[in-house]
């Protein structure tokens, strides 16, 4: 679904990514985690691209971002997306939150985008609130409608970064469940998160960057069942967060 392909990505003279690569199949759950400022964003925001990139490719569904001709909007639209701080439109109600990107990038009708949309609302469980206003919800329930919103895109893969971190720790549970459910669905997934209980849980896969480089790209029990074959960096992290 995805393959990331030798990706190096400078930021002036700073080189962000190196000779970064790895696939992710169909309905397989990978986890990015990292020390901070390792390239974790930057990664999963070339997935969409989101950011450009320097040297290498990544092909989405078939399609390489870098050949010429590529619909960048086109391919950018069957992406979801979810970020830390939700980014919901404020001054528009949920409703519209949903509707907005599928009627003015999908074309679809207010009609069909809105049967669309409250059902993606109800699948995160929050189908009471569709006239508030995202000021009016917790940060929870608002990460849950950015969810839903990406949902209502009919996305070939998700993208999550860092989804949980800005919530405050009571409402991270039902963000996670909304993911859990996501994955348990077969839904193609990449998430940057700390969240180990979330890794262990439900990702195939485990990813860990360090200083722009992928260090580690294994099977989830490899990553937390054998502690003296990760490199020193990972073992460092985990230590430090398990
Ligand atoms: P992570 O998500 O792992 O914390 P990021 O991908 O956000 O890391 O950032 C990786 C590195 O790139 C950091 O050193 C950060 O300061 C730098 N960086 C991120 N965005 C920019 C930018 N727009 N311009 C210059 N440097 C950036
Ligand atoms: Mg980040």
């Amino acid at each position: 679904m995805i393959e990331i392909k030798n990706v190096s990505k400078w930021y002036g003279a700073f080189q962000v990514l190196t000779d970064c690569s790895t696939t992710i199949n169909k309905g397989e759950v990978v986890v990015v985690c990292g020390p901070s400022g390792s390239g974790k964003s930057t990664l999963i925001k070339t997935v969409n691209a989101l950011e450009p990139f320097q040297k290498g490719d990544i092909v989405v569904d078939g399609t390489s971002l870098t050949a010429p001709g590529t619909n960048l909007p086109k391919l950018r639209s069957r992406v979801g997306m979810v970020f830390q701080h939700f980014e919901l439109f404020p001054h528009l109600s949920v409703t519209d939150n949903l509707t907005i990107a599928q009627i003015k990038v999908l074309g679809r009708s207010p009609d069909d985008a809105k049967t669309r949309g409250l059902k993606m609302l109800d699948r995160v469980g929050l189908s009471a609130h569709k006239d508030k206003f995202p000021g009016r919800l917790s940060g929870g329930q608002q990460q849950r409608v950015a969810i839903a919103r990406a949902l209502s895109m009919d996305p070939i893969v998700m993208l999550f970064d860092e989804p949980t971190s800005a919530l405050d720790p009571e409402m991270v549970g039902e963000v996670l469940d909304v993911m859990v459910q996501l994955a348990n669905e077969g839904m193609t997934m990449m998430c940057v998160t700390h969240e180990m209980g979330f890794a262990k849980r439900v990702s195939h896969r485990v990813i860990f960057m360090d200083a722009g480089k992928i260090v580690e790209d294994c099977k989830k029990e490899e990553f937390f069942g054998n502690a003296e074959a990760r490199s020193p960096r990972a073992k460092d992290f985990l230590a430090k967060i398990l």
